[in-house]
């Protein structure tokens, strides 16, 4: 089994380089943010309270975030692996995270960090602000409020994951499908070990 933390800045890719990931090696797909949007447009209770933090570029609360994790991680228990993008996104997150996968005798094989310079992130995040209509990539103060939450709360993680021997860096500025063939190169060379 194979599970793969994808680590970055907003904009950096992670939910572009997830779908050809999951495909490749048939890893199921979990994305926080994605499922955050979903209870919104679904408006349940947690998607309510998720958006009045969402809109601001704020994290949403720690508790909340892990139960729905948890929840998607065990309706999906057949998985030949997972493709975490978007979370952990802070500490006590990625500590509730290695608790629950080694209670599943499961564990994060690889953090891939995708890395880029904020003036490039910035940039992708408006365009795509343009077409995907999200409030939170159309405002710059926003999008720089979400890069402070990156930098305050869940940059701190590198080194979280530099203990454990787990965490990569992968330069994230080219053309997609090269970006898609770094990612590869690095967990082929997971699972041959
Ligand atoms: P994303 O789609 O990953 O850019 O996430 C969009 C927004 O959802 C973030 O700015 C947060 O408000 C919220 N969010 C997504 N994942 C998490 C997480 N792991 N912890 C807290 N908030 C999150």
């Amino acid at each position: 089994m194979i599970n793969i933390v994808l680590f970055g800045k907003p904009g950096a890719g992670k939910g572009t380089q997830a779908e050809f990931l999951k495909s490749k090696y048939q890893l199921f797909h979990i994305s926080t943010g994605d499922l955050f949007r979903h209870h919104i447009s679904n408006k349940t209770d947690l998607g309510m309270l998720a958006q009045s933090y969402m809109n601001k570029g704020d994290l949403v609360p720690d508790q909340v975030t892990i139960d729905m994790l948890k929840e998607a991680v065990d309706q999906n228990t057949e998985a030949k692996g997972f493709i975490f993008d978007g979370f952990p996104r802070t500490t006590q997150q990625a500590e509730a995270l290695d608790e629950f996968l080694s209670e599943k005798s499961m564990s994060i094989s690889a953090t891939l960090a995708l890395e880029a310079d904020d003036d490039i992130l910035i940039d992708r995040l408006i365009k795509r602000g343009k077409t995907s209509g999200r409030a939170d990539d159309q405002d710059e103060e926003k999008i720089r409020n979400r890069f402070d939450e990156y930098n305050n709360k869940t940059a701190p993680l590198r080194a979280f994951y530099e203990a454990q021997g787990k965490f990569h860096s992968v330069n994230g500025i080219g053309e997609i499908e090269e970006i898609t063939q770094r990612l590869t190169a690095l967990i082929d060379g997971l699972l041959i070990k």
